[in-house]
């Protein structure tokens, strides 16, 4: 799950880094009334759950409160990168020196938090990394030792960095660090920690993703979840605990295990055809479970016909399939299915299904023919 920027940043605070007082607004005079409190000069910014904000026009700097009004009427409700902008943050502006990059991350490859910083703060880092990657300097922590008072000096000391601002540098390294842990996080990002004109140092951006295997033991986070940045689909998919991507595809995969259901798509694509979406339906699922995934993409009308390919370990076969012919007799739909079931109770499944008009496949690789076969003629 990601979080706001002002979200993220009220986070930071209370670890005790540097951040601009400001307050959110969802209307043009509620942000005039917000820059009349903190008077001076101000930055107008959009929120929503993307990056490159400012370059889409939804960062802006104004002076006085006629001009936030205007600059805020022309945010919200802008649409960048398809978020339509319901809110905007107004953030005393500041006098920038030069910006910083500053994340902690989960790091796949190394199995363990690191921490990244650049003097290339402001711009992606992805393209930093394709341009300069030497200008990136990381640390990668050792969960069991845990974050020393080192590792800040070596990152500070490797962009550059000297004496009082090394220092600042490295407690906000470590409170950084402290927030990521404590929230369950897999990225908590400053970009950019700016350096002021007195040189010290200020996170003027943040970006917080949370690890949503453990929003269960952090209600305070989930309460922070924006319901407009969630299409229905997802919703559904989250409240069930099904894992769904949509995709642009047409051919609907219902599949039992991750990795079973990038294989499905694999093969789908390898057939000439394109997936519509990712649906992983878990281990176990019962026939309740089965229909709320059914349902799901179904709604999707780009989809012109549904891959079931179920390899039942766990998950039992006869209940699978008696999800689908459930949802069958309470959804309205032509769209036809291909069901593949192998494991355990196949032999019960395909007894149940061939009392449906249904079409199955006894392999992965023919299944996705026929599913693909189907959509074309539609
Ligand atoms: P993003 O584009 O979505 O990453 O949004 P940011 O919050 O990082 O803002 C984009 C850029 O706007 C920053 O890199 C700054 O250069 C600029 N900016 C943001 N706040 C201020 C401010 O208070 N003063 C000035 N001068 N520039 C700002
Ligand atoms: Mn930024």
């Amino acid at each position: 799950m990601n979080i706001h920027e002002y979200q993220a940043k009220r986070l930071f605070g209370r670890f005790g880094i540097p951040v601009p007082a400001g307050e959110v607004a969802t209307t043009p005079a509620e942000a005039r009334a917000v820059a009349e409190r903190i008077g001076g000069r101000v930055v107008v910014k959009a929120q929503v759950l993307t990056g490159g904000r400012g370059k889409a026009g939804g960062v802006k700097l104004a002076d006085g409160p006629e001009a936030v009004e205007a600059r805020a009427r022309e945010i919200l409700g802008m649409d960048i990168k398809g978020h339509t902008v319901h809110q905007v943050l107004v953030d005393p502006a500041v006098a920038i020196a030069s910006e910083i990059y500053l994340a902690a991350v989960l790091d796949r490859g190394q199995r363990r938090t690191t921490i990244m910083t650049s003097r290339q703060g402001g711009v992606d880092i992805e393209e930093v990394a394709a341009t300069d990657p030497s200008a990136i300097k990381r640390v990668t922590i050792d969960p069991l030792v845990g974050l020393q008072p080192f590792h800040g000096r070596r990152l500070a000391y490797g962009i550059g960095l000297g004496g009082a601002q090394a220092g600042q540098f490295g407690r906000i390294v470590a409170q950084l660090y402290q927030a990521y842990q404590s929230l369950d996080a897999t990225l908590a990002e400053i970009n950019p920690l700016v350096v002021l004109a007195d040189g010290t140092l200020m996170a003027l951006d943040g970006k917080v993703n949370l690890d949503d295997s453990a929003l269960f033991r952090q209600p305070e986070l989930e309460a922070l979840r924006d319901p407009g940045e969630e299409t229905e689909a997802e919703r559904m998919a989250r409240e069930a605990g099904l894992n769904y991507v949509d995709l642009d595809g047409s051919i609907g995969c219902l599949v039992n295990g991750a990795g079973l259901a990038m294989a499905t798509m694999d093969v789908t694509q390898l057939c000439g055809g394109s997936p519509a979406n990712f649906l992983d339906i878990g281990g176990g699922a019962q026939a309740d479970k089965v229909e709320t995934a059914m349902r799901i993409i179904l709604r999707d009308p780009r989809v012109k016909s549904v891959l079931v390919n179920i390899f039942g370990g766990i998950t039992r076969g006869d209940e699978v399939a008696r999800g689908i012919l459930a949802a069958l007799g309470n959804i309205d739909t032509d769209v036809p299915f291909v069901v593949r079931i192998v494991g355990t109770n196949a032999a019960e499944a395909r007894a149940i299904l061939a009392g449906a008009d249904m079409r199955t496949a006894p392999t992965l690789y023919e299944a996705a023919q026929m599913a693909v076969a189907a959509a074309a003629g539609r």
